[in-house]
C-alpha cells in the first residue's frame, strides 16, 4: 500500500501526472517541486508504461514534504480500443510488472521506427530521429512525434498534429497490440497496487460499451475509477461518479499533467470528487514526510 497523508485536513490528491520519463516535459524532480508549490496533499507520478521516474520523484517528495504515490499508466488493448489503466501504490521492484512494462516499451520502440517510416512515406523526413531526440530515452510515444512535427512546422499545435498525423487512419498512425486488461491488472496487483481506469469519459464509447468495460475491469480485479479528470467535463465527472457507485469502484482524481506548455491542464486544478464517492485514498497511510523532516 502507498503512502498516505496523516494530516488533519483533506487536501487535493492529484493521482495522475507525467514526467520526462514518459511524455511529460518536466523531470520527475521538477514535477514534484511544482506539485509542492501548488500545495497538493499528494501526487502520483504515473508515467506511461515505465517506472523510471519514481525513485527521483520519491526522493524529491521526501525533501519537499509532499505525499507521494508511486504509480504507472499502462496502455491496454480492449475490444479493438486503447484504454489506459493507472496502477497506484505499486512496488516498482515487482518482477512481473517490470517484465510486462518492458514488453510494452519494446513494442513502442518498434512502433516508433514504423511511425518514422510511414511519415517518411508521407514526405516528412527525420521524424524517428527527431522524436527520439525529444525523449529522455526511457520511452518514446506519439507526443514526442507530435512535438517534432510542431517544431518543424508540419502543424500549428498539439491538437492539430494529432488530428492530421497521429490518430487512427492518419499517415503516422501505427495500430498495435498493447497489454490485455487481465494482464495489466495482474501486474498491478502483483506489485501491490490498486488499478484505476483512467479518464473513462474520454473513450469513444456508448454508455453500454463503457459499462461492459467496467464489468470486465471489476472482474479482473480493478478497484478504482478516475471520476474527476481534466479530460472530463463537469457533467462527465458526475456521470462517472454514478458509474463508480454502481460498480462499487473507489473514486480517484487527477490532472493528467504533462507540463507547463499545456496551461489548460494544471496540477491539482480540478473539482473535488462529487458527493457520495469513496475516495481511493480513504484508507491510505502515507508516511508523514514533513514529520520526518521536522523530527
Ligand atoms: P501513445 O501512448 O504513445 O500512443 O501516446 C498517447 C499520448 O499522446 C497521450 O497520453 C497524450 O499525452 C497524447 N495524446 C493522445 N491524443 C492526443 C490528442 N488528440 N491531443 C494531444 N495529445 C494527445
Ligand atoms: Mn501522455
Ligand atoms: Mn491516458
Ligand atoms: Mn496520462
Amino acid at each position: 500500500m502507498p503512502i498516505g497523508y496523516n494530516g488533519p485536513m483533506p487536501g487535493i490528491y492529484d493521482l495522475h501526472a507525467h514526467s520526462t520519463a514518459s511524455d511529460g516535459t518536466l523531470s520527475p524532480r521538477e514535477l514534484v517541486r511544482h506539485a509542492a508549490r501548488a500545495g497538493l496533499e499528494a501526487l502520483a507520478l504515473t508515467d506511461h508504461d515505465t517506472t523510471a521516474g519514481l525513485a527521483e520523484a520519491a526522493d524529491e517528495a521526501f525533501a519537499a514534504g509532499l505525499g507521494f504515490v508511486p504509480g504507472v499508466e499502462i496502455s491496454v488493448s480492449w475490444n479493438a480500443h486503447v484504454v489506459h489503466v493507472l496502477g497506484l501504490g505499486i512496488d516498482p521492484g515487482c518482477r512481473l510488472l517490470q517484465d510486462g512494462l518492458l514488453e510494452l516499451r519494446r513494442f513502442r520502440d518498434w512502433r516508433a521506427r514504423e511511425m518514422g517510416r510511414r511519415l517518411e512515406g508521407a514526405g516528412i523526413a527525420g521524424a524517428f530521429e527527431g522524436a527520439m531526440a525529444l525523449s529522455s530515452g526511457h520511452l518514446v510515444g506519439r507526443s514526442h512525434f507530435a512535438r517534432f512535427l510542431v517544431n518543424n512546422g508540419h502543424a500549428a499545435d498539439g491538437r492539430k498534429v494529432f488530428r492530421r498525423f497521429l490518430t487512427r487512419g492518419k499517415p503516422g498512425y501505427v495500430p498495435g497490440q498493447w497489454a490485455s486488461l487481465e494482464n495489466a491488472l495482474s501486474w498491478i496487483r502483483a506489485a501491490g497496487g490498486q488499478a484505476v481506469l483512467a479518464h473513462p469519459a474520454r473513450y469513444p464509447f456508448s454508455r453500454t460499451k463503457l459499462r461492459r468495460l467496467l464489468t470486465a475491469f471489476v472482474a479482473a480485479g480493478g478497484e478504482g475509477l478516475e471520476v474527476v479528470s481534466t479530460s472530463h467535463s463537469r457533467d462527465d465527472n458526475f456521470t462517472m461518479a454514478r458509474h463508480a457507485r454502481d460498480f462499487g469502484l473507489l473514486a480517484s482524481s487527477g490532472s493528467d499533467y504533462h507540463g507547463p506548455d499545456n496551461p489548460w491542464r494544471e496540477l491539482g486544478r480540478f473539482p473535488a470528487l462529487p458527493e457520495g464517492c469513496t475516495p481511493i485514498w480513504r484508507d491510505w497511510v502515507l508516511p508523514a514526510f514533513s514529520d520526518a523532516i521536522n523530527a
